[in-house]
């Protein structure tokens, strides 16, 4: 077990939605045909709420970070 991976402050995102201020609420890791997938729960100012691959939000914020 690896204490460090808890999650102890708030991590902020943006919203793949509406590109406003959001939240990571949870990471699950779910099996998939390719192995484990970590995942994570985000809900944004704007009550969308996603659940995406850690992937797939890394691109997102790669493409919003300029
Ligand atoms: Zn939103």
């Amino acid at each position: 077990m690896n204490a460090t991976q808890t999650l102890t402050t708030t991590q902020l995102t943006t919203c793949p939605s509406c590109g406003d201020t959001a939240e990571i609420v949870r990471r699950d890791v779910l099996e998939s045909t390719d192995g484990p997938i970590e995942h994570v729960y985000v809900r944004c100012v704007g009550r969308h709420w996603f659940m995406l691959s850690i992937d797939a939000l890394e691109r997102h914020r790669a493409l919003v970070a300029h």
